[in-house]
């Protein structure tokens, strides 16, 4: 009896750790969430930039924000009116990196490899994004678009759709 009760207590603590396990990436599981931790992984960042460089509903970006508060993904600071974000821990970022690493071995003979890896190249040299001039590398930017002979490398798509905004009008 007493041995019974012993197996049960263990096993369920067994069952929950890949309970938590599951709820952790269920929180990480939307494109638009990855792109978000994504964003903070170098920096602290005011909410308002956030929607900026997304380029989505205010609502929508407030609703992964709040998932990613609800886990501790992310942390808040309050400073006046702004709402600034940054990553709990940055092993979360490790974690995506990794998986991205296996996406790319995966699709290793694919065009989406070629999509992945671009952005993984080396950390060096420091890219400044053209339209919120956030720095990144070619490793860690979301985008990259070749355009014109030139590279250019964008933290989010918000930002790479408003750079291809303004080509649309240069060139028309
Ligand atoms: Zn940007």
């Amino acid at each position: 009896m007493f041995l019974n009760i012993f197996y049960i207590t263990n096993m369920s603590s067994y069952l929950q750790l890949f309970q938590s396990h599951a709820d952790l990436l269920k929180a990480l599981a939307h494109p638009r969430r990855l792109e978000i931790i994504h964003l903070l992984r170098d920096q602290e960042l005011p909410v308002t930039d956030i929607h900026t460089m997304l380029d989505l509903p205010q609502a929508n970006i407030s609703q992964h924000l709040m998932i990613l508060r609800d886990t501790k993904i992310v942390l808040t600071r309050r400073e006046g009116k702004q709402v600034f974000y940054s990553l709990g821990d940055s092993k979360i970022i490790e974690a995506s990196d990794l998986i991205r690493e296996y996406l790319i071995d995966l699709n290793h003979d694919s065009e989406l490899a070629d999509h992945l890896s671009l952005s993984m190249k080396e950390l060096a040299p420091i890219v400044t994004d053209p339209i919120c001039k956030m720095r990144l590398s070619p490793k860690t930017a979301a985008y990259h678009l070749h355009h014109q002979g030139e590279d250019h490398y964008f933290c989010a798509s918000g930002c790479l759709q408003k750079f291809k905004q303004k080509i649309k009008t240069k060139e028309s």
